[in-house]
């Protein structure tokens, strides 16, 4: 099939792969061991990906914490944050489209009395600075705003909202993790002081992620939330991932090399997309078409029922409705319904995510196959009959 979900995960780089297997097999040491020579080529081997992984986001290699993915990401980072700076407040400012490893945590934090305000978007997706701005309290101690959305692809005002957290003495951190790799993310010129990703979304292996922690102007602190150890400077105990974090380091390296090219190559495909779906009338995209992720259209289908729409011709083409950890249920997406979207529309809207080994042909297939599903489903529709 033709696989248009790349925001749920992205295939392994052969290239990525090819780095990774000699640290499961013949440099199988482990990175903590200084005493012999096995140790410090998995050590050497976690150094060089963790600049590899500093260079993708204009970081230095210091500030990059490796960890089992964006879900330990955020976690460390929302309830690392709230331990550490007890002291100063217990408030945090948040949006209502964030991932669920975003909300959750944030409701875990409320449950032990940290207090929580979740921004809401326009119908665009966007928040609002005036209202960011205008939460933020005295005992404001985090602004944990998404870098770009896993279903709509929209981007968020990152450095605006950095450099408004900066005049308030608040630290930010965003869950960048359908961002990084995709489009240049700066952390210095974003004034990000905390910021996630994960490996499985930029051609990398699953279950490897990391975390950037700012040590300069300020110097982010946070309490650790596995203990152990004490690898990873204190923040993430455990024995490291080698192959895991080799893997990152190549594929975040093969991602800054083409970066530019990419993006453009595959915003080309998806416009097409876009514009031939657009082109049936009744569809229209959901979120803002312009601050949006170069691979990603999230189109909603007017008259038609979405799953009916996707078994149309999921044997075929692999798309989404809603985020992969939502889609088991037939409740509609809360990130669509957040932009005002009814329900209806909500349940017939799809996802269409291009990567790397997206062509041409693949997207010329999926025009003529969903134009068609659509044109059929809509025959039977009651409304146009
Ligand atoms: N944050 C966002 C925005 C995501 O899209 C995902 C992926 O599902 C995650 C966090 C979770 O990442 P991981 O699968 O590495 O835990």
């Amino acid at each position: 099939p033709i696989y248009l979900d790349y925001n749920a995960t992205t295939p392994c780089d052969p290239q990525v792969v090819e780095t990774m297997l000699p640290y499961f097999t013949t440099q199988f040491g482990n990175a903590a061991s200084r005493q012999h020579a096995l140790g410090w080529q998995a050590e050497e081997a976690v150094d060089y990906a963790r600049q590899q992984v500093a260079a993708l986001v204009g970081a230095d290699a210091t500030e990059i914490i490796f960890t089992s993915g964006a879900t330990e990401s955020n976690n460390l980072a929302l309830k690392g944050a709230v331990e550490m700076y007890a002291g100063k407040g217990n408030h945090i400012i948040t949006c209502v489209t964030e991932h669920k490893a975003v909300l959750d945590a944030c409701k875990h934090l409320e449950k032990q009395g940290v207090a929580v305000t979740y921004l809401p978007v326009d119908e665009k997706g966007l928040i609002d600075l005036g209202q960011l701005e205008a939460a933020i309290l005295p005992a404001t101690i985090l602004i944990a705003i998404m870098y770009a959305n896993n279903e709509t692809g929209v981007i968020q005002p990152v450095q605006a909202i950095g450099r408004i957290a900066k005049q308030h003495n608040v630290l930010f951190f965003t869950d960048a993790t359908q961002a990084v790799g995709k489009i240049p993310v700066q952390v210095m010129t974003d004034e990000i002081d905390i910021m996630s990703f994960s490996a499985h979304k930029l051609y990398g292996p699953k279950g490897v992620g990391a975390l950037y922690v700012r040590r300069k102007n300020p110097r982010v602190r946070l309490t650790a939330q596995i203990d152990g150890g004490g690898h990873e400077r204190g923040l993430r105990s455990g024995t490291l991932n080698v192959p895991g974090i080799a893997g990152l380091g190549k594929a975040a390296e093969l991602c800054r090399l083409q970066l530019a090219a990419e993006g453009q190559r595959l915003s080309q495909l998806r416009d097409k997309l876009e514009g031939a779906l657009l082109e049936l009338g009744g569809v229209s995209v959901n979120g803002d078409r312009e601050h949006r992720l170069p691979h990603v259209t999230n189109l909603a289908f007017q008259y038609i029922e979405g799953n009916a729409l996707m078994l149309g011709f999921n044997k075929h083409i692999a798309v989404a409705t809603g985020s992969a950890c939502t889609s088991a249920s037939m409740e509609p997406s809360f990130v669509l319904k957040a932009l005002g979207l009814a329900d209806e529309l909500a349940r017939s809207s799809l996802r269409f995510s291009l990567g790397r080994f997206t062509t041409e042909e693949e997207i010329d297939y999926t025009i003529q196959k969903v134009s068609e599903t659509v044109q059929t489903l809509r025959k039977l529709h009651p409304l146009n009959s």
